[in-house]
């Protein structure tokens, strides 16, 4: 298949990591984060750890989507969820993200009308299909998302439909990565730019990670080449001196971004203040909501929510696996209390988050190396 198969050719793959382990110098170690959950799940699927040299280590970072969503949101969803009359709506990974008292498919369980959708303009069909009802969408996921919750809320203003909202839980990329690159714990030597939200933000937004803390940052597709064809690159920048911004997924990312996706949500959201990320805290202007002009389309307002502040169950170690300071088979409930199918943190529940992939794939040649 085109812009896949020649992107898993094993002979170039082999070459790429000849010329990695040509670039690093013996002796140094190396730590590149990838930003986004799609890397990380890559990385575990096919085995790139694997191909790297003992001195390069990957961590992950904070770009699942699931991943990120707070306790607190998901007891204000399930608050919105068992009202009386309502239908809610929401992504397939979100209804098993764990809150205080369970999940949205446990809500789903005791009686609410919870439905998975694909897109938001499923839930906007359904609105339209049940003037009766309130439909509520809960939007998660980073400016990759953000944009066709945008539109579907352009079009449900256009056509009127009074019966549908949005709790607005989109979160952006720059503000956690200036978190991360502030902490005083995390030494990292580069990262592998998140290729999902470059398609919509560019790669104009992670220039201050070289101008403002010297590293060198390359935007890199999904398929196994791209990932190793970016590592080589951020180890070559290191090796040259140099420290910029390079776009490896060319194919895909305009440096300038998308510009219609990115005014559409200027006209629909506007910034919150701050934001609580599941186990980074809370971090400002690093999520949205929406805009004065559609405020009469935000469930939050229309309904009110809790807005209680939930700590994560002490087992609970997803904070540091999402700022890269631990590997998921390091929190001690992994594998055993913590599973994809009994999922005590959310890294476990999406396939992008961390521990999921590592469930998934890592683990079997982790077993091999004890063995
Ligand atoms: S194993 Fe479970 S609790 Fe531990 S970090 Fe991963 S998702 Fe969180």
């Amino acid at each position: 298949m085109r812009f896949v198969d020649e992107f898993r050719d094993a002979e170039l793959g082999r070459a790429l990591a000849g010329q990695i382990l040509a670039t690093v110098e013996p002796g140094r170690h190396y730590k590149v984060m990838e930003v986004c959950g799609g890397h990380t799940h890559s990385i575990y699927k096919y085995g790139i750890d694997d191909l790297l040299p003992a001195n390069v280590e990957l961590v992950h970072g904070p770009g699942c989507p699931v991943c990120v969503i707070p306790m607190g949101r998901v007891d204000d969803g399930i608050a919105l969820a068992t009202r009386p009359g309502v239908i809610f709506t929401c992504f397939g990974d979100m209804m098993r993200v764990p809150g205080s008292e369970g999940t949205f498919l446990d809500a789903k369980a005791r009686g609410a009308d919870v439905r998975m959708v694909y897109s938001p303009l499923d839930a906007l069909r359904i609105a339209k299909e049940n003037p009766a009802r309130e439909v509520i969408f809960f939007a998660i996921g980073f400016e990759t998302t953000a944009p066709s919750t945008a539109l579907t809320l352009k079009r449900a203003k256009a056509e009127g439909v009074a019966n549908f909202s949005c709790v607005c839980n989109h979160v952006t990329i720059v503000p956690p990565l200036r978190a991360l690159l502030e902490s005083p714990d995390l030494r990292l030597d580069g990262f592998i730019g998140p290729g999902h939200v470059s398609t919509v933000v560019g790669a104009r937004p992670f220039g201050f990670i070289p101008a403002d803390y010297g590293r060198p940052v390359v935007i890199a597709g999904f398929e196994p080449l791209d990932v190793l064809q970016a590592i080589q690159m951020i180890l070559r920048q290191i090796a040259d001196g140099r420290c910029e911004v390079e776009n490896q997924y060319r194919r895909v990312v305009p440096y300038e971004g998308n510009l219609r996706a990115l005014e559409v949500m200027a006209e629909v959201f506007e910034l919150r203040p701050h934001f609580e990320w599941r186990g980074l805290g809370f971090i400002s202007q690093s999520a949205l909501r929406l805009s004065e002009t559609y405020a009469d389309l935000d469930a939050e307002q229309r309904f009110g929510v809790p807005g209680v502040r939930i700590a994560d169950p002490k087992a609970c170690q997803c904070g540091e696996v999402l700022k890269g300071g631990i590997k998921p088979w390091e929190c001690k409930v992994f594998g055993t209390a913590c599973t994809p199918e009994h999922a005590i943190g959310t890294c476990m529940v999406s396939p992008e988050g961390a521990c999921a992939a590592y469930y998934n794939y890592g683990r079997f040649a982790r077993e091999r190396e004890v063995v």
